[in-house]
Protein backbone atom coordinates (compact mmCIF):
# COMPACT_ATOMS: atom_id res chain seq x y z
CA UNK A 1 0.00 0.00 0.00
CA UNK A 2 1.42 3.37 -1.29
CA UNK A 3 1.47 6.20 1.89
CA UNK A 4 1.51 9.49 0.69
CA UNK A 5 2.20 12.95 2.72
CA UNK A 6 0.53 16.18 2.15
CA UNK A 7 1.49 19.57 3.85
CA UNK A 8 0.68 23.44 2.82
CA UNK A 9 3.53 26.18 2.56
CA UNK A 10 4.95 29.32 2.69
CA UNK A 11 2.41 32.26 2.22
CA UNK A 12 -1.46 30.62 3.30
CA UNK A 13 -4.11 31.18 0.69
CA UNK A 14 -7.73 30.41 0.68
CA UNK A 15 -8.58 27.16 -1.48
CA UNK A 16 -5.34 25.71 0.08
CA UNK A 17 -7.85 23.53 2.25
CA UNK A 18 -10.03 22.26 -0.69
CA UNK A 19 -6.72 21.42 -2.70
CA UNK A 20 -5.48 19.39 0.74
CA UNK A 21 -9.11 18.06 0.53
CA UNK A 22 -8.94 16.39 -2.73
CA UNK A 23 -5.61 15.32 -2.49
CA UNK A 24 -7.01 13.14 0.75
CA UNK A 25 -10.00 12.04 -0.86
CA UNK A 26 -8.19 10.75 -4.19
CA UNK A 27 -5.51 9.08 -2.16
CA UNK A 28 -8.42 7.07 -0.07
CA UNK A 29 -10.59 6.08 -3.13
CA UNK A 30 -7.13 4.91 -4.45
CA UNK A 31 -6.21 3.03 -1.49
CA UNK A 32 -3.50 4.70 -0.29
CA UNK A 33 -3.11 5.90 3.15
CA UNK A 34 -2.37 9.69 3.83
CA UNK A 35 -0.35 11.54 5.98
CA UNK A 36 -1.00 15.31 6.84
CA UNK A 37 2.11 17.00 7.51
CA UNK A 38 1.49 20.15 9.89
CA UNK A 39 3.10 23.61 9.06
CA UNK A 40 5.21 22.95 6.32
CA UNK A 41 8.82 21.44 5.97
CA UNK A 42 8.78 22.63 9.40
CA UNK A 43 6.30 20.16 10.99
CA UNK A 44 8.38 17.39 8.32
CA UNK A 45 11.41 17.55 10.19
CA UNK A 46 9.46 17.96 13.88
CA UNK A 47 7.48 14.51 12.61
CA UNK A 48 4.57 16.36 13.51
CA UNK A 49 2.06 14.81 11.08
CA UNK A 50 -1.18 12.98 11.45
CA UNK A 51 -2.76 9.94 9.50
CA UNK A 52 -6.10 11.20 7.11
CA UNK A 53 -9.40 9.36 6.81
CA UNK A 54 -12.12 10.45 4.98
CA UNK A 55 -13.41 12.38 7.92
CA UNK A 56 -10.36 14.38 8.10
CA UNK A 57 -11.15 16.85 5.66
CA UNK A 58 -14.87 17.56 6.83
CA UNK A 59 -15.84 20.78 7.03
CA UNK A 60 -12.58 22.19 5.49
CA UNK A 61 -14.24 23.14 1.66
CA UNK A 62 -15.27 26.42 2.23
CA UNK A 63 -12.97 27.49 5.02
CA UNK A 64 -10.27 30.06 4.23
CA UNK A 65 -6.58 29.74 5.56
CA UNK A 66 -4.87 25.97 5.99
CA UNK A 67 -6.25 23.37 7.89
CA UNK A 68 -2.45 21.98 7.75
CA UNK A 69 -1.02 25.43 9.29
CA UNK A 70 1.39 26.71 7.34
CA UNK A 71 4.66 27.76 7.80
CA UNK A 72 8.61 29.02 6.41
CA UNK A 73 11.36 26.35 7.78
CA UNK A 74 14.69 27.93 6.74
CA UNK A 75 16.75 24.76 7.80
CA UNK A 76 15.03 23.10 4.86
CA UNK A 77 16.82 25.85 2.54
CA UNK A 78 20.08 23.43 3.13
CA UNK A 79 21.16 20.36 1.97
CA UNK A 80 21.42 19.05 5.83
CA UNK A 81 17.90 20.38 6.16
CA UNK A 82 16.45 18.28 2.65
CA UNK A 83 18.62 14.80 3.78
CA UNK A 84 16.64 14.67 7.08
CA UNK A 85 13.72 15.40 5.46
CA UNK A 86 14.32 12.61 3.68
CA UNK A 87 15.53 10.43 6.25
CA UNK A 88 11.81 11.26 8.20
CA UNK A 89 10.19 10.22 5.33
CA UNK A 90 12.18 6.83 4.66
CA UNK A 91 11.05 6.37 8.48
CA UNK A 92 7.54 6.93 8.45
CA UNK A 93 7.22 5.11 5.22
CA UNK A 94 5.92 7.88 2.83
CA UNK A 95 6.30 7.29 -1.02
CA UNK A 96 5.36 10.62 -2.17
CA UNK A 97 4.49 14.22 -1.04
CA UNK A 98 2.05 16.81 -2.15
CA UNK A 99 3.47 20.29 -1.31
CA UNK A 100 1.16 23.08 -1.57
CA UNK A 101 2.98 26.24 -2.06
CA UNK A 102 4.55 29.00 -3.78
CA UNK A 103 8.32 29.16 -5.94
CA UNK A 104 10.13 28.53 -2.48
CA UNK A 105 8.22 25.16 -1.81
CA UNK A 106 8.68 24.32 -4.81
CA UNK A 107 12.57 24.04 -4.38
CA UNK A 108 12.41 22.60 -1.07
CA UNK A 109 10.37 19.44 -3.55
CA UNK A 110 12.69 19.45 -6.01
CA UNK A 111 15.22 19.01 -3.64
CA UNK A 112 13.67 15.92 -1.96
CA UNK A 113 12.47 14.67 -5.13
CA UNK A 114 16.23 14.68 -6.46
CA UNK A 115 17.11 12.38 -3.12
CA UNK A 116 14.44 10.15 -3.72
CA UNK A 117 11.07 11.00 -2.43
CA UNK A 118 8.93 11.90 -5.49
CA UNK A 119 6.88 15.67 -4.91
CA UNK A 120 4.32 17.65 -6.89
CA UNK A 121 3.23 20.88 -6.25
CA UNK A 122 0.48 22.54 -6.22
CA UNK A 123 0.32 26.39 -6.80
CA UNK A 124 -0.90 28.09 -4.15
CA UNK A 125 -0.40 31.62 -3.28
CA UNK A 126 -2.71 34.72 -3.79
CA UNK A 127 -0.11 36.53 -5.83
CA UNK A 128 -0.40 34.14 -8.88
CA UNK A 129 3.09 34.52 -8.88
CA UNK A 130 3.94 30.80 -10.62
CA UNK A 131 5.28 31.53 -14.04
CA UNK A 132 4.51 28.24 -15.24
CA UNK A 133 0.40 28.62 -14.51
CA UNK A 134 -2.50 30.72 -15.65
CA UNK A 135 -3.59 30.77 -12.27
CA UNK A 136 -3.26 29.41 -8.97
CA UNK A 137 -5.06 28.77 -6.20
CA UNK A 138 -6.02 31.91 -3.71
CA UNK A 139 -5.74 34.41 -6.64
CA UNK A 140 -9.58 34.40 -7.42
CA UNK A 141 -10.44 34.84 -4.19
CA UNK A 142 -7.83 37.74 -3.66
CA UNK A 143 -9.30 39.95 -6.64
CA UNK A 144 -12.63 39.12 -5.16
CA UNK A 145 -11.85 40.37 -1.81
CA UNK A 146 -10.15 43.36 -2.92
CA UNK A 147 -13.13 44.04 -4.98
CA UNK A 148 -15.66 43.96 -2.24
CA UNK A 149 -13.30 46.54 -0.21
CA UNK A 150 -12.83 48.71 -2.96
CA UNK A 151 -16.38 48.64 -3.90
CA UNK A 152 -16.90 49.81 -0.19
CA UNK A 153 -14.14 52.57 -0.57
CA UNK A 154 -15.63 53.81 -3.81
CA UNK A 155 -18.81 54.61 -1.86
CA UNK A 156 -17.25 56.68 0.22
CA UNK A 157 -14.91 58.18 -2.08
CA UNK A 158 -17.92 59.32 -4.62
CA UNK A 159 -19.52 60.59 -1.59
CA UNK A 160 -16.58 62.90 -1.17
CA UNK A 161 -15.28 63.74 -4.17
CA UNK A 162 -12.40 62.13 -3.61
CA UNK A 163 -9.55 59.98 -5.08
CA UNK A 164 -8.91 56.87 -3.35
CA UNK A 165 -5.01 55.11 -3.49
CA UNK A 166 -5.08 51.24 -2.77
CA UNK A 167 -2.21 49.11 -2.15
CA UNK A 168 -2.97 45.56 -2.86
CA UNK A 169 -0.37 42.56 -2.39
CA UNK A 170 0.96 40.34 -5.00
CA UNK A 171 4.64 40.53 -3.82
CA UNK A 172 6.76 41.37 -7.09
CA UNK A 173 3.91 40.68 -9.37
CA UNK A 174 1.04 43.11 -10.79
CA UNK A 175 -2.08 40.36 -11.49
CA UNK A 176 -4.03 41.22 -8.30
CA UNK A 177 -3.88 44.99 -9.04
CA UNK A 178 -4.60 44.49 -12.85
CA UNK A 179 -7.25 42.30 -12.16
CA UNK A 180 -9.13 44.31 -9.49
CA UNK A 181 -8.24 47.38 -11.07
CA UNK A 182 -10.18 46.47 -14.07
CA UNK A 183 -13.09 44.88 -11.85
CA UNK A 184 -13.51 48.18 -9.43
CA UNK A 185 -13.21 50.27 -12.85
CA UNK A 186 -9.56 52.21 -11.46
CA UNK A 187 -8.28 55.15 -13.10
CA UNK A 188 -5.11 54.15 -13.15
CA UNK A 189 -3.37 50.56 -12.03
CA UNK A 190 0.49 50.93 -11.19
CA UNK A 191 2.56 47.79 -11.34
CA UNK A 192 6.00 46.68 -11.27
CA UNK A 193 5.84 45.19 -14.78
CA UNK A 194 4.65 48.18 -16.58
CA UNK A 195 6.72 51.87 -16.50
CA UNK A 196 4.07 54.54 -15.37
CA UNK A 197 4.49 57.82 -14.63
CA UNK A 198 2.80 60.21 -11.63
CA UNK A 199 2.43 63.28 -14.73
CA UNK A 200 0.27 61.09 -16.88
CA UNK A 201 -1.91 60.10 -14.44
CA UNK A 202 -2.11 63.36 -13.01
CA UNK A 203 -2.70 64.64 -16.85
CA UNK A 204 -5.58 61.79 -17.31
CA UNK A 205 -6.70 63.24 -14.07
CA UNK A 206 -7.38 66.66 -15.05
CA UNK A 207 -8.74 65.41 -18.52
CA UNK A 208 -11.32 63.49 -16.79
CA UNK A 209 -12.32 65.92 -14.58
CA UNK A 210 -13.12 68.38 -17.51
CA UNK A 211 -15.41 66.41 -18.77
CA UNK A 212 -17.11 65.80 -15.20
CA UNK A 213 -16.04 62.68 -13.36
CA UNK A 214 -15.19 63.79 -9.67
CA UNK A 215 -14.40 60.81 -7.85
CA UNK A 216 -11.38 58.66 -8.73
CA UNK A 217 -9.71 54.60 -7.61
CA UNK A 218 -5.84 54.35 -8.19
CA UNK A 219 -4.87 50.25 -7.40
CA UNK A 220 -1.05 50.04 -7.02
CA UNK A 221 0.46 46.71 -6.46
CA UNK A 222 2.92 46.43 -3.12
CA UNK A 223 5.50 45.62 -5.92
CA UNK A 224 5.76 49.39 -6.69
CA UNK A 225 5.40 50.86 -3.19
CA UNK A 226 9.03 52.48 -1.95
CA UNK A 227 11.11 51.20 -4.91
CA UNK A 228 12.43 53.61 -7.95
CA UNK A 229 11.59 56.65 -5.57
CA UNK A 230 8.10 55.79 -5.44
CA UNK A 231 7.15 56.32 -1.66
CA UNK A 232 4.24 54.94 0.07
CA UNK A 233 0.46 55.14 -1.03
CA UNK A 234 0.28 58.04 1.45
CA UNK A 235 2.94 59.68 -0.42
CA UNK A 236 1.49 59.44 -3.70
CA UNK A 237 -1.78 60.71 -2.74
CA UNK A 238 -0.17 63.75 -1.46
CA UNK A 239 0.87 64.67 -4.92
CA UNK A 240 -2.19 63.65 -6.71
CA UNK A 241 -3.97 66.12 -4.13
CA UNK A 242 -1.70 68.97 -4.50
CA UNK A 243 -1.09 68.84 -8.22
CA UNK A 244 -5.00 67.87 -8.96
CA UNK A 245 -6.48 69.80 -6.41
CA UNK A 246 -9.16 66.68 -5.94
CA UNK A 247 -8.69 65.32 -2.16
CA UNK A 248 -7.11 62.06 -2.15
CA UNK A 249 -6.41 59.53 0.60
CA UNK A 250 -4.39 56.17 0.80
CA UNK A 251 -6.02 52.50 2.59
CA UNK A 252 -3.17 49.73 2.72
CA UNK A 253 -5.94 46.53 2.67
CA UNK A 254 -3.06 44.33 3.95
CA UNK A 255 -3.95 40.59 5.38
CA UNK A 256 -7.50 40.91 4.45
CA UNK A 257 -6.87 39.69 1.31
CA UNK A 258 -5.46 36.33 2.38
CA UNK A 259 -8.81 35.54 4.01
CA UNK A 260 -12.21 34.59 3.72
CA UNK A 261 -13.93 31.79 1.67
CA UNK A 262 -12.77 30.21 -1.40
CA UNK A 263 -15.01 31.30 -4.66
CA UNK A 264 -16.61 28.69 -6.66
CA UNK A 265 -13.67 28.74 -9.25
CA UNK A 266 -11.03 28.05 -6.64
CA UNK A 267 -12.70 25.36 -5.39
CA UNK A 268 -12.91 23.57 -8.79
CA UNK A 269 -9.39 24.70 -9.58
CA UNK A 270 -8.37 23.41 -6.13
CA UNK A 271 -10.09 20.11 -6.46
CA UNK A 272 -9.08 19.37 -9.68
CA UNK A 273 -5.37 19.95 -9.35
CA UNK A 274 -5.35 17.62 -6.09
CA UNK A 275 -6.50 15.07 -7.72
CA UNK A 276 -4.05 15.03 -10.70
CA UNK A 277 -1.41 14.74 -8.46
CA UNK A 278 -2.29 12.12 -6.80
CA UNK A 279 -2.78 10.21 -10.33
CA UNK A 280 1.05 11.35 -10.87
CA UNK A 281 2.09 9.86 -7.48
CA UNK A 282 0.20 6.55 -8.06
CA UNK A 283 2.49 5.83 -11.24
CA UNK A 284 5.41 7.03 -8.85
CA UNK A 285 6.13 10.36 -11.01
CA UNK A 286 7.55 12.77 -8.74
CA UNK A 287 9.49 16.46 -9.50
CA UNK A 288 6.38 18.07 -11.35
CA UNK A 289 4.35 20.60 -10.57
CA UNK A 290 0.38 21.13 -11.18
CA UNK A 291 -0.05 24.20 -13.62
CA UNK A 292 -3.44 25.86 -15.44
CA UNK A 293 -2.96 26.57 -19.09
CA UNK A 294 -5.53 27.52 -21.48
CA UNK A 295 -8.18 25.72 -19.18
CA UNK A 296 -6.26 22.17 -19.08
CA UNK A 297 -4.47 21.12 -16.06
CA UNK A 298 -0.98 19.90 -17.33
CA UNK A 299 2.17 19.53 -15.39
CA UNK A 300 6.04 20.52 -15.79
CA UNK A 301 9.41 19.80 -14.65
CA UNK A 302 9.79 21.82 -11.20
CA UNK A 303 12.70 22.91 -12.20
CA UNK A 304 11.93 23.84 -15.56
CA UNK A 305 8.40 25.60 -14.12
CA UNK A 306 10.65 27.44 -11.80
CA UNK A 307 12.79 28.57 -14.75
CA UNK A 308 9.85 30.01 -16.78
CA UNK A 309 9.55 33.58 -16.98
CA UNK A 310 6.06 35.45 -16.22
CA UNK A 311 4.50 36.97 -19.06
CA UNK A 312 2.34 39.80 -17.65
CA UNK A 313 -1.04 40.91 -19.73
CA UNK A 314 0.20 43.63 -21.13
CA UNK A 315 -3.19 43.60 -23.13
CA UNK A 316 -5.84 43.48 -20.41
CA UNK A 317 -3.64 46.35 -18.80
CA UNK A 318 -4.10 48.46 -22.00
CA UNK A 319 -7.45 47.64 -22.19
CA UNK A 320 -8.04 49.14 -18.50
CA UNK A 321 -5.86 52.10 -19.47
CA UNK A 322 -8.67 52.45 -22.49
CA UNK A 323 -11.98 52.16 -21.04
CA UNK A 324 -10.92 53.95 -17.44
CA UNK A 325 -11.54 57.76 -18.97
P1 LIG B 1 6.53 30.30 -1.09
O1 LIG B 1 6.52 28.83 -1.17
O2 LIG B 1 5.17 30.88 -0.88
O3 LIG B 1 7.31 30.94 -2.21
P2 LIG B 1 8.79 30.72 0.71
O4 LIG B 1 9.68 31.29 -0.33
O5 LIG B 1 8.79 31.33 2.07
O6 LIG B 1 7.26 30.70 0.28
O7 LIG B 1 9.19 29.17 0.84
C1 LIG B 1 8.51 28.34 1.74
C2 LIG B 1 9.47 27.33 2.29
O8 LIG B 1 10.03 26.55 1.24
C3 LIG B 1 10.70 27.90 2.99
O9 LIG B 1 10.43 28.27 4.33
C4 LIG B 1 11.66 26.74 2.93
O10 LIG B 1 11.35 25.76 3.89
C5 LIG B 1 11.37 26.16 1.56
N1 LIG B 1 12.32 26.75 0.59
C6 LIG B 1 12.36 27.99 0.11
N2 LIG B 1 13.40 28.17 -0.73
C7 LIG B 1 14.05 27.00 -0.78
C8 LIG B 1 15.22 26.53 -1.46
N3 LIG B 1 15.93 27.32 -2.25
N4 LIG B 1 15.57 25.23 -1.28
C9 LIG B 1 14.86 24.44 -0.47
N5 LIG B 1 13.77 24.81 0.20
C10 LIG B 1 13.35 26.08 0.07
Amino acid sequence: QKTIGILTSGGDAPGMNAAVRSVVRTALYKGMRVIGIRRGYSGLLARDMVEMNLRSVCDTLHRGGTVLYSARCPEFRDDAGVERGKEVCVEIGIDGLVVIGGDGSFRGARDLSIKGIPCIGIPGTIDNDIACSDYTIGFDTAVNTVMDMVDKLRDTSQSHDRCTIVEVMGRRCGDIALHSGIACGAVAILVPEVPFSIDAIVEKMQRTLSTGKKHFIIIVAEGVVNVNGIGSVQDIANEIQARTGVEARSTILGHVQRGGAPTARERVLASEMGHYAVELLEQGIGNRVIASKDNKIVDYDILEALNMKREFNKRLYQIADEISI
